[in-house]
């Protein structure tokens, strides 16, 4: 009998990242119409510096419903606490993106089983900057997460290009694997001996500020959203970004770390210890974030003892 050579399915790994690629894409055009429409409907969450608005809501409610039909079984936390309600079949996304079902991923992901892959999701990062005009600063993240490590993300940025002009084609969507690699973006690393952080610009602190003077960095550059500010590491506008207090949580880091690590940095608690993603653990990464492309120890060496023990993880 002639042997059959057929190209093998795809993984669950795989179905699931360009699926998550397919729903960040709709989940941009979301949040592109809910600015459009002008009506942001503000919620306060825990106060004036941590806002929900419709669009926080809506992207949440599509990414969520249409990843948990497709994959039953796989855990999905998001960022919103939101009353269990029909959704809206228009807020459905069901493509699934055919270049990622072509790559070879790693093969040690073959035997990932859908109940042991956990999905974290924030479904708008940058709100503050959101509501504030500040477009590019905002993005939608999706990470999965494996055996508690962050092994794969997708970051849609909705308004990238919006000062382009008018005919710009608005949007792009980096994904990353780790052993595979990082795609939608051109990696470019800061001019070597150069050392520029990015922070926070509505979550500062003195703590935030004392870890950052330590560094001695020739520039600051103060931006909104843990998505983009790792975005700005793997395009050589930064090289570390540093964020020396809580605030942070899960979904903003597990997608960003996920692509950030298939290109080789690092991301991390400020003691540079990695961050667990399994379903149990807290939301809250209260011992920072630390995150470089390239010379993390030049970072993680310069964090004072102070700024330390008042982290604790
Ligand atoms: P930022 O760099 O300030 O844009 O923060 C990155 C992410 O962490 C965003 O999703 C913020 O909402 C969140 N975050 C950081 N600090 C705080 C805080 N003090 N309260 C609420 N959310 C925060
Ligand atoms: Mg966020
Ligand atoms: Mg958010």
């Amino acid at each position: 009998m002639a042997a059959l050579t057929m190209a093998s399915s795809p993984t669950v790994l795989m179905r699931l990242v360009a699926s998550a690629y397919s729903v960040a894409h709709r989940a941009g055009t979301i949040v592109r119409n809910v600015m459009a429409g002008g009506d942001l409907d503000i919620v306060e969450k825990c106060g004036p510096s941590d806002l929900q608005t419709k669009a926080d809501r809506l992207v949440q409610m599509s990414i969520c419903s249409s990843l948990a039909r497709k994959f039953p079984r796989v855990t999905i936390i998001g960022e919103e606490d939101l009353p269990s309600q029909d959704v809206d079949e228009e807020l459905i996304e069901d493509g699934q993106c055919e270049e990622i079902l072509k790559k070879a991923f790693p093969p040690q992901y073959n035997s990932i089983k859908e109940e042991e892959l956990v999905v974290w999701v924030d479904p708008l990062d940058g709100t503050k900057e959101y509501t504030e005009g500040l477009l590019d600063h905002v993005t939608v993240l999706i990470g999965i997460a494996y055996e508690g490590k962050a092994i794969a993300g997708v970051i849609n940025q909705p308004f990238y290009n919006y000062e382009a002009g008018a005919d710009a084609v608005l949007g792009r969507t980096i994904w990353g694997v780790l052993g595979l690699g990082a795609f939608g973006f051109q990696l470019k690393e800061v001019p070597a001996g150069k050392h520029i952080i990015t922070t926070t610009r509505s979550h500062s602190s003195k703590l935030v500020n004392d870890c950052i003077s330590a560094m001695h960095p020739d520039s600051v550059v103060r931006v909104g959203g843990a998505g983009n500010k790792i975005i700005q590491l793997i395009e050589g506008k930064a090289s570390a970004y540093v964020f020396a207090s809580p605030g942070c949580k899960k979904w903003d880091t597990c997608a960003p770390e996920a692509v950030l690590h298939a290109v080789g940095g690092k991301l991390s608690d400020i003691h540079g210890n990695p961050l667990n993603y399994n379903k149990e653990v807290k939301h809250m990464n209260s011992a920072g974030v630390l995150a470089t492309l390239r010379n993390f120890d030049y970072y993680a060496s310069r964090v004072p003892e102070s700024v330390k023990q008042a982290l604790v993880p």
